[in-house]
């Protein structure tokens, strides 16, 4: 392709705080419409928000957590639109001086390399309330306006649609870890806007950006990216201009399509908002927060390579959910053996039938401590790596532990030399013409053997065993 492909997104992360963000209302995703509402959060003439400390700490944590300046003094301004769901007539948000500025975090590329990118700002805004139509009607809930939102908005750093995904991931991930927010996106707790533009290869003029707005799936996001690449390529290349439009992803059609066109600036009248003080956070309570910050993907993930020998690869992908990265943990303390072959069932095996079944790790059939006396088999050379897989998805379908269906389907490895010498010895003796050939130097001869006594076994011989008597046998 003779463009490079620009991507910038703006995530919307849904504080778990107890209460709104200027009210005291409870936020709850499951009420009767309409009753976690007050005066405050359906814009009463007269009513006045205060700000929710819980929610300032949370701002405070995601910076600290993705290496942003906290601004000392930051201000709340109004964004003026008119929207029904937006009770107010604008949005409580912040413009020129957000809570963290000039932060970055750090993803894996496509080729598997560390990759920096930076984070434009952190913001404290509000969500809207939620309508819907029914026929010639317009419903409005009002028990999600003034949820307290964190809006992030990353630079246009990434090339691929990888990288955006990687790069969603981590936040996501960085957000459940400093349990700041509940990352549930089907419920909409973490939303995604994305931003695509081509320039020519190495040009460092941009072009005219898309934007596709509210993806709330890393696959979507994705495909959101891979299906506005080829459009505006298309465009470009029959020497037609790209319009800057907001765009919606259809999931059913895996395309975009137009919202709105932008006009040049969309004006929305920002002013500082007069009924909120300006936000003043001391060196001290960022101190305060920073010692409650638990330990981040990042440093799990050095951590991970250096106590376990595993490489970056695997700690990237262990680490990627606070869940995933304990259970690994757990299932390491009954283990005897390397951490790297845990770490490769974890990865390969496990996630695999996790996802097949549409479940999560926390709701695993295979706990961890059976994921250990499994591997713990296989070290022992009670059954071999091949026969595990079996016993493994046995174990997923039955919630049974490892040791009870070996017993149960009698899988255990042939380890009984004189059991091994018999067989192999009737082998030999009745492939008298094999035993000539390998005799004679064809020391390929050797693995039929080898496969004779395994097919007899039902492949539960030992494989190391099976090879040293053969040896002996056949007189070498
Ligand atoms: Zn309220």
């Amino acid at each position: 392709m003779n463009y490079d492909i620009v991507i910038g997104l703006e995530v919307h992360a849904q504080l778990s705080t107890n209460t709104k963000a200027w009210c005291q209302c409870e936020i709850s995703t499951n009420a009767y419409e309409n009753t976690k509402v007050c005066e405050v959060c359906s814009a009463q003439p007269g009513t006045l928000p205060v700000y929710n400390k819980q929610a300032v700490e949370y701002a405070i944590k995601l910076a600290l957590a993705t290496n942003s300046e906290v601004n000392k003094i930051s201000v709340f301004d109004r964004k003026n639109y008119f929207y029904p769901d937006l009770p107010k007539g604008y949005q409580i948000t912040q413009f020129d001086k957000p809570v963290g500025e000039k932060g970055f975090l750090e993803i894996l590329d496509d080729e598997g390399n560390v990759k920096r990118i930076g984070l434009q700002r952190i913001q404290m805004e509000e969500d809207t309330g939620k309508s819907s139509h029914q026929g010639e009607k317009s419903l409005i809930n009002l028990n999600r306006a003034g949820t307290p939102l964190l809006e992030i908005v990353s630079d246009p750093d990434m090339c691929t649609p990888k990288e955006a995904s990687a790069y969603l991931k981590k936040l996501h991930s960085i957000l459940v870890y400093l349990g700041i927010c509940h990352g549930n996106m089907q419920d909409g707790n973490f939303r995604c806007d994305v931003n695509v533009s081509l320039k020519p290869k190495g040009s460092s003029k941009l072009g005219t950006r898309t934007e596709v707005k509210n993806v709330n799936s890393f696959r979507h996001v994705e495909m959101a990216i891979e299906y506005e690449v080829q459009r505006h390529k298309e465009l470009l290349d029959s020497g037609k201009s790209i319009l800057q439009q907001t765009l919606l992803f259809e999931i059913e059609t895996r395309k975009t399509k137009v919202l709105r066109t932008k006009s040049d600036a969309d004006d929305y009248r920002y002013f500082p908002e007069p009924d909120l003080l300006p936000l003043v956070i001391t060196q001290e309570h960022i101190e305060k927060v920073r010692s409650t910050l638990p330990e981040l993907p990042d440093a799990k993930i050095k951590r991970f390579m250096d106590s376990y020998g595993i490489p970056l690869y695997d700690a990237s992908v262990l680490t990627s959910e606070k869940a995933l990265a304990n259970y690994f943990e757990e299932s390491l303390k009954g283990y005897e053996g390397e951490a790297k072959k845990m770490s490769n069932w974890i990865m390969v095996e496990l996630l695999r039938y996790l996802n097949e079944a549409g479940t999560s790790i926390d709701r695993s059939p295979v706990k961890p401590s059976s994921m250990a006396s499994l591997l713990n088999a296989i070290q022992s050379g009670k059954i071999s790596g091949k026969i595990a897989k079996d016993v493994f998805l046995k174990m997923f379908d039955t919630g049974k532990a490892a040791e009870a269906i070996i017993k149960e389907m009698g899988l255990e490895q042939i380890s009984d030399e004189k059991a091994l010498i018999e067989i192999a010895e009737r082998i030999v003796t009745a492939n008298a013409g094999q035993v000539e050939k390998y005799k004679g130097g064809n020391e390929r001869v050797f693995g039929f053997f080898v496969g004779q006594v395994m097919k007899e076994t039902n492949g539960q011989a030992n494989p190391v065993m099976t090879a040293e008597i053969l040896k002996k046998i056949l007189g070498q």
